[in-house]
């Protein structure tokens, strides 16, 4: 076979790692991009679903001709179609804080992509503790995964379950066992980011770029996420967009452009536990509205 359609897992300068799947089985090819691309001013991304023609299958090597259409493209690092975002926060050591967890999950929402949670170091609460949090995040509209990435003899199935077949991105403020979770996930992930770093020409602990990992039930993880530090960029629709509970009354306020904040006949102002986070991210993103449309 001289062409085949592979996933670019890995980038690094005009190097691209992309993986195929021959019977079932990884294969790693390290490809260039065809002139032609970059005349056309094409960037490939980690995601990107791409033909490489010439394929040395001795060496390897191969040359990336076409780019697929993407379905997403998330920023800073760059990586395409994206099939949902696992946000990874800790119960304990850091304390979860519900308003950072708040700005993750509508920073994670306003992609577009579909967003689930992971709770890790659950061996560090009681499980009365844990049913509060179920409870309490239930209402705001998630159903989270609980997990302890130190002490679960097998992370739970339904992790792996929502993993598998799917390209995923981990996120998530630092500290929480985003790392330990994908050395858990990834059995090999030391010895392939060796090889592919190696082949790539970078050490490990200088990868700021993201990488995505083939999982042993199928399925990619990248391992950095773009947003460590959210900062609410999305316009207001979007915003109301991004949180479960207003999504509920979607239509049923009195006026149509209402933003739920003072207006008449408002059916989702009231005292459910995440209106002060709604309304602090609105003037955020007001704000940040104001400030575009100053600039000259
Ligand atoms: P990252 O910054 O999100 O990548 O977090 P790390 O994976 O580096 O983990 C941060 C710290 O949390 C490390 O000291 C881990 O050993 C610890 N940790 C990770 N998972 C668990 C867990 O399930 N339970 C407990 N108690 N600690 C954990
Ligand atoms: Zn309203």
């Amino acid at each position: 076979v001289s062409s085949q359609v592979g996933t670019v897992v890995a980038c690094q300068a005009n190097y691209y790692q992309v993986r195929f799947l021959v019977a079932g089985e990884p294969l790693y090819f390290l490809c260039t991009r065809r002139a032609r691309l970059k005349k056309l001013g094409q960037q490939v991304v980690v995601g990107d679903q791409v033909v490489v023609e010439e394929m040395d299958w001795q060496d390897q090597r191969g040359a990336i001709a076409t780019i697929h259409p993407r379905n997403n493209l998330l920023d800073r690092p760059p990586v395409s179609n994206v099939d949902q975002i696992l946000l990874v926060f800790a119960l304990a050591e850091p304390q979860l804080d519900p308003i950072q967890l708040s700005r993750f999950l509508v920073k994670a929402e306003s992609t577009g992509i579909p967003v689930r949670l992971c709770l890790n170091k659950r061996d560090l609460l009681t499980p009365e503790d844990i049913e509060q949090w179920q409870a309490r995040l239930g209402v705001w509209g998630y159903k989270p995964t609980f997990v302890s990435v130190q002490t679960d003899p097998c992370l739970p199935s339904t992790l792996m379950d929502t993993l598998k077949q799917r390209v995923t991105v981990v996120a998530g403020p630092s500290g929480v066992g985003k790392s330990s979770l994908l050395n858990r996930l990834v059995p090999d992930v030391d010895a392939r980011t060796n090889t592919v770093s190696g082949k790539l020409g970078r050490g490990r602990h200088t990868t700021r770029h993201v990488e995505l990992f083939g999982l042993p039930g199928g399925g990619l993880l990248a391992d950095t996420p773009g947003f460590n530090q959210p900062d609410i960029t999305c316009d207001v629709a979007m915003l109301m967009r991004c949180f479960p509970e207003i999504r509920r009354s979607q239509g049923q306020c009195q006026f149509n452009d209402c933003v739920h904040r003072d207006e008449p006949g408002c059916c989702v102002r009231g005292d459910w536990e995440r209106y002060p986070h709604y309304l602090s991210l609105l003037d955020e993103v007001l704000q940040h509205q104001q400030q575009q449309e100053h600039r000259p």
